[in-house]
């Protein structure tokens, strides 16, 4: 039987599944590696644990497995997005710390500029909205920064890249220096029209080309792995960004087709066939993936605080114990009681785009208990989820049929059942909630060719169950007036310019 590895490096721990042809894993192994926060909102991670912990985890995966690395067809990538590195082009030895996709530090890069009028040039070629959360300002600042670094990337003898990049640099003795168009994308460097780095970009920013990575499709052959990491080469023949790859995960191949994932924050992304929208609305436009020549692109809407808001009932109030106690606890009352919370942590994302905003609640009553709280935070989840979703609808006109989703909390029934509700579509949950690892086996094994089409892929998708909309309409537009209200109240209070 043909089996197939997946490397997903995500943003607190590295795992490696074996998948077999089916999609079945056959094995998993997971490790953390160490944060570094040097100051309030700044994040780094060592390149070297990031590597060495992803190695550790693909020989365990293995050593688990009754299987030898002879056995591995293929090789798939997947990854944190955005979070940069910069190492020697000939040693492979780190230049700096990685800057993870968090790190807040070149805010006032972003913020410059966005003072000089460039949100338009960037949004038109990039797709993205200026902000520090992407590679290109942490690019310009490590080169600023750090002696010698400038002088040194001018001479040719810098690499960047993001995690694959500098995964698969490692796993191919320094071989490969190349990145999938999933994630150039997502650097503020790539133009998604001419699908090529954009020369206009890195001359305005002084970041010099020969430091970036050779761009190709992410279905394609991008090297082989040294016969030093699990004594074998083996090919890898697919990468994809991590939210990508759950797209992807999902088999959601046609325009329109969408997923949420529930975990932290939510993200949710929507299919949009083979031209990028230019959203009016606050959300992103990346690449999904390139099979062959065949581009695809999505419209991206993040949501700042989701599982993370389930993580304060139980860390700061105390009023749960665990998460999945939230399911119970919402079933027992009819009702939130008119308790509307409005997550704002950490600002609002999508649609709403305000950092200032902070958290409200509203409609608290002498008989308000704990059981509503419980309540109006699963539907503020799905709330936010409706209002990201109704912005794709409008950005690209195309009526989704179907909501999948996948993270920790789309195991909570009640939030599925009333993100069902909301939407008025029926919502997915598959089998396989490793949506991110799927994604990375099934491209890889599209860039294999052993999938011949994604007709293929799409019978290894398999349903676990299908929550259907069955809210009253009149009750839905009142709890939706309701939620706008709340919103509203919110960014009443907190207006955009801090003012
Ligand atoms: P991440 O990948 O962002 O770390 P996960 O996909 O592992 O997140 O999901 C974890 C999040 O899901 C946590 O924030 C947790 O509070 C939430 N969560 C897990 N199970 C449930 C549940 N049954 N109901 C609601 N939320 C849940």
């Amino acid at each position: 039987m043909p089996y197939f590895l997946a490397l997903d490096a995500g943003t607190t721990s590295n795992r490696a599944l074996i998948f077999n042809e089916k999609g079945e894993i056959v094995s998993l192994a997971q490790r953390e590696f160490p944060q570094y926060f040097p100051k309030p909102g700044w994040v780094e991670q060592n390149p070297i644990d990031i590597y060495s912990t992803m190695s550790g985890v693909a020989a365990e995966a293995l050593a688990q497995s009754s299987i030898t690395a002879k056995d591995i067809h293929c090789l798939g990538i997947t990854n944190q997005r955005e979070t940069t590195i910069l190492w020697d082009r000939k040693t492979g030895e780190p230049l700096a710390n990685a800057l993870v996709w968090q790190c807040r530090r070149t805010a006032p890069l972003a913020d410059q500029l966005k003072k000089d009028g460039y949100v338009d040039f960037f949004h038109e070629k990039t797709g993205l909205i200026v902000d520090a959360y992407f590679s290109a300002t942490k690019i310009q600042y490590l080169l600023d920064t750090v002696p010698g670094l400038r002088a040194k990337a001018e001479k040719g003898q810098v690499a960047f890249g993001t995690v694959d990049s500098y995964l698969m640099y490692r796993l191919s003795d320094g071989k490969i220096h190349k990145t999938d168009v999933s994630n150039a994308c997502r650097t503020m460097l790539f133009n998604i029209h001419t699908m090529d780095w954009d020369q206009e970009i890195l001359d305005l920013l002084k970041i010099p080309r020969e430091i970036l990575p050779e761009v190709q499709a992410s279905a394609s052959f991008f090297g082989e792995t040294s016969s030093n990491f699990l004594g074998q080469s083996i090919p890898i023949t697919g990468v994809l960004g991590d939210q990508q790859a759950a797209l992807f995960g999902q088999a959601c191949f046609a325009p329109g087709e969408a997923k949420n994932t529930y975990g932290t924050g939510a993200f949710v992304l929507m299919n949009t066939g083979d031209t990028p929208i230019q959203s009016k609305n606050g959300l992103l436009s990346s690449v999904a993936w390139q099979i062959g020549d065949q581009v695809t692109y999505a419209l991206e809407g993040s949501i700042f605080v989701a599982g993370s808001l389930i993580q304060w009932l139980r860390d700061q109030l105390g009023i749960i114990e665990k998460a999945s106690d939230t399911e119970a606890m919402a079933l027992a009352v009819e009702d939130s009681n008119g308790v509307m919370i409005v997550p704002a942590f950490t600002g609002l994302g999508a649609p709403y785009w305000n950092s200032y905003a902070q958290g409200t609640i509203t409609g608290l009553s002498r008989g308000a208990n704990k059981n509503h709280l419980v309540r109006a935070s699963l539907e503020s989840i799905a709330s936010l989820t409706y209002d990201v979703v109704k912005s794709m609808q409008k950005d690209s006109g195309l009526k989704r049929k179907v909501l999948k989703v996948d993270g920790g909390a789309s195991r909570n029934n009640f939030l599925m059942q009333v993100q069902a509700d909301l939407l008025n579509i029926p919502v997915l949950r598959p089998k396989c909630t490793e949506t991110t690892a799927l994604g990375a086996f099934l491209i890889a094994g599209m860039g294999f060719h052993y999938f011949k089409d994604l007709d293929h892929v799409k019978t290894i998708w398999q349903e676990d169950r299908m929550f259907t909309p069955s809210m009253e309409e009149n009750r839905r537009q009142d709890y939706l007036g309701r939620w706008h209200k709340a919103v509203d109240h919110c960014l009443s209070i907190y207006p955009k310019g801090g003012e």
